[in-house]
């Protein structure tokens, strides 16, 4: 039995580490009354103390249940207001592989109702692998962003073929040429003349056709999908509007030559409240946003409204995985005051390479002696021999408890599902981080931890 005081401190520390908190995504994160992280999946629950302890370190661990509520609520909460609010179009879901294409995370998506986006001809290839087995939905609606290869483009059309709703969007005059013959619907893709707050506002964004191009384009072909994807990790709810409004406004234009065209695609961009400290908007008030602006928009414009796509991958992929390593060491940090470095076992440069990329900002916990009274203020060095392979939250400071009071410290990085695993690399010839898989009470291993031989073969050893 937990006594007043004890339980209140518990939640003290579940607090302190930023746990428990649905707007961060933390909901089923907690502490055990050893002080150790707790992961919950119903009335599943998962020491990540024990399980490193057992598997090792560097690893990660997937949640495909996490992937599924987030998916099934976000397909929810679009119907919930489209009827509530009395918009007369559809809205479809699509998965964007390239977010992160492991199996582990695709197919809990599909399972959930998730339609698909594709950027190359390999991503597409898996769609064929899944659909080949024929235990899959062939209503399933894929859409093939990304240059269109010759043999991207032959896929297309064999998968098209087979009766799959395979949509491919046209970005340029070239890719317009070489889709000239295709059967089926196309859609094409703007670059908007908005811009937005993110890391990736870019002044000079190579995709997709001009409005003006597109509107001297006329009739376009079979066009039934205008497409824009402005950003990734956008920043406030009005990044994701105004981009909308101002669609609107050019599918407008572009119905008047093509009565075909009957949806809008507005790509990805759905943020995650990485650093787990301001306040970030909540899906909810987005999609509510996001409904509303283009009910009263077309209203105003006139015009039917258009069905509407969303490809927001990070939003559903980033907080279904974390990465634990252990600290192998401790080392002063020359002309920083009172900062230690804490050496871990793996790679930032490897691992989680938009740490050094981006700049990507991360919630850091400890994984075992969460109740640490006393804390160290640290920085994070990767253990490869390369001195950008750190992590030092902006020039701040990680709290981390002291080394000293335990044997063994266990660090775990929230939110690493989206992106990392297929732009990591091998700097210094690193293995990569163990996969595990957490569903249903029981870990899976998914990969396990690279041998050196396995390392040594893919540079020709
Ligand atoms: C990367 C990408 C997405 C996914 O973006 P998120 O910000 O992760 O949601 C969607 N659509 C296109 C075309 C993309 O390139």
């Amino acid at each position: 039995m937990t006594t007043k005081s004890a339980s209140k401190k518990k939640n003290g520390y579940r607090k302190f580490w930023r746990l428990g908190v649905e707007e961060y995504n933390t909901q089923m994160f907690d502490i055990s009354p050893d002080g150790e992280l707790i992961v919950r999946e119903g009335n599943f629950q998962y020491n990540i103390f024990d399980i490193v302890k057992k598997y090792g370190t560097a690893t990660e661990i997937v949640f495909p249940t996490i992937i599924e509520n987030r998916v099934r609520d976000l397909i929810e909460t679009f119907n919930a207001y489209i009827k509530v609010l009395g918009y007369r179009g559809k809205f479809y879901y699509h998965y964007a592989m390239k977010v992160n294409q492991n199996k582990e995370f695709v197919l809990p998506a599909v399972a959930e109702g998730a339609n698909l986006d594709v950027a190359s001809a390999n991503e597409l290839f898996l769609v064929k692998r899944m659909i080949e087995q024929d235990k899959f939905n062939s209503k399933i609606r894929v859409i093939c962003n990304g240059p269109k290869t010759p043999k991207y483009i032959e896929l297309i059309e064999e998968l098209k073929s087979k009766g799959l709703i395979v949509i491919p969007i046209i970005e340029d005059s070239v890719e317009l040429e070489h889709m000239s013959k295709f059967k089926g619907e196309v859609g094409v893709r703007v670059n908007l003349d908005v811009k937005v707050d993110s890391h990736w506002d870019k002044k000079y964004n190579r995709y997709g056709f001009t409005e003006k191009e597109l509107l001297d384009l006329g009739k376009i072909r079979n066009l039934s999908v205008l497409h824009y994807h402005i950003s990734s990790q956008i920043e406030k709810i009005d990044g994701m509007v105004k981009p909308l409004k101002r669609a609107l406004e050019l599918f407008a234009k572009l119905k008047e030559k093509n009565p075909g065209l009957d949806t809008l695609d507005i790509g990805g961009g759905a943020g995650v409240p990485y650093e787990k400290k301001k306040h970030f908007y909540s899906a909810k008030s987005l999609i509510h946003a996001l409904v509303k602006t283009a009910k009263n928009h077309c209203e105003k414009l006139g015009i039917r409204h258009p069905n509407l796509i969303t490809e927001w991958g990070r939003y559903v992929a980033a907080p279904a995985q974390i990465t634990i390593y252990k600290i192998l060491a401790e080392k002063t940090v020359a002309n920083k005051g009172n900062n230690k470095w804490y050496v871990i076992d793996g790679s930032f440069m490897n691992d989680l390479i938009d740490t050094w990329a981006i700049h990507q900002k991360w919630h850091v916990i400890p994984v075992n002696n969460m109740g640490a009274k006393k804390l160290e203020k640290v920085w994070l060095a990767g253990s490869s021999c390369d001195s950008d392979d750190k992590y030092t939250s902006g020039g701040g400071y990680i709290l981390l408890p002291r080394l000293v009071d335990s044997d063994e410290q266990y660090i775990a990085f929230l939110d690493t599902g989206a992106y990392q695993d297929s732009l990591a690399s091998h700097h210094c010839l690193l293995s990569s981080p163990a996969k595990l898989i957490a569903q249903n009470g029981e870990i899976k291993i998914a990969r396990r931890r690279e041998t050196s031989e396995e390392v040594g073969k893919m540079f020709g050893w």
